[in-house]
């Protein structure tokens, strides 16, 4: 397994554009941070397309005001998730686009369930809303007309949240000659995954590794501490306990190295 040199899949300078396409606001920068400030380093142009960025008119029966509101207001919490996220991507040198739909809260509930439920988001045998996904698509299809994209990582959708799957197979819809994809594994559910993310890659795919230095870790830790709405899902307000597991698995993935991994086809 060698330590992947980004310059290898565009080897001219000012050719290098990364689009990584985020199902929420703060997915693309758990998962793949310092992918991302690696690349910046390295002289991409790196843009994150976060799909579900908006609040809806119908709030999911309460379910939304849960995971996104501010004191209940989904509008005004969305709000400062996207600000969240302009700030977290201007420390790592990259571009926000927030494409606009709603996240799944956003759904009403069948009768059978409640709507503090977090199990009905993570079911893997939920219908994805095929023509969903492939308005996602379209989005995605002019976003990439515009950036003209080198390379574009999507989630494999480790842990089968239904908002990543959706993203997942939008980006599979795409169709744009010589578009090359790759996938990064979703943090920080693959911390509680018992498959492994390299049995999720697609079937051709290479491994590629991108080694985590003090530097790229440390502009990660910051950009995901600007998530701030976020701290009471993601570790309740234990940063730095949580962020030992994130460290502990990236050695765990790299091979005794400090690294994430994107498998490209
Ligand atoms: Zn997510």
């Amino acid at each position: 397994m060698n330590a992947l040199d980004l310059k290898s899949l565009a080897p001219t300078a000012g050719s290098r554009t990364l689009m990584v396409v985020s199902p929420h606001l703060d997915d693309a920068v758990i998962s793949c941070g310092a992918t991302i400030w690696t690349a910046v380093r390295q002289g991409w142009a790196v843009v994150v397309a976060t799909v579900c960025t908006e609040a809806a008119d119908d709030e999911g029966d309460g379910a939304a005001a849960l995971f996104n509101g501010a004191d209940g207001d989904v509008h005004r919490g969305m709000a400062e998730r996207r600000r969240e996220d302009r700030a977290a991507l201007a420390g790592l040198g990259c571009t926000p686009v927030h494409l606009g739909y709603a996240d799944d809260s956003f759904r009403p509930l069948r009768p059978e369930q409640r709507k503090d439920d977090y199990g009905r988001f993570v079911d893997p045998s939920r219908p994805l809303d095929v023509g969903l996904c492939q308005d996602i698509a379209c989005a995605l299809t002019l976003l990439m007309d515009a950036v003209s994209p080198t390379l574009v990582l999507a989630p494999l959708a480790v842990g089968d949240h239904i908002d990543h799957r959706r993203t997942a197979a939008a980006v599979g819809l795409v169709r744009i000659a010589g578009l090359r994809i790759g996938w990064f594994e979703d943090l920080p559910y693959a911390l509680d995954s018992s498959e492994g993310s390299d049995s999720r890659r697609p079937r051709g795919a290479s491994r590629l590794r991108i080694e985590l230095t003090s530097e790229s870790l440390s502009r990660k830790s910051r950009a995901i501490q600007t998530y701030s709405s976020q701290a009471r899902f993601l570790h309740s307000g234990n940063h730095d306990a949580w962020f030992e597991r994130l460290e502990t698995h990236s050695e765990e993935i790299g091979g005794g190295e400090p690294s994430e991994v994107i498998w490209i086809l």
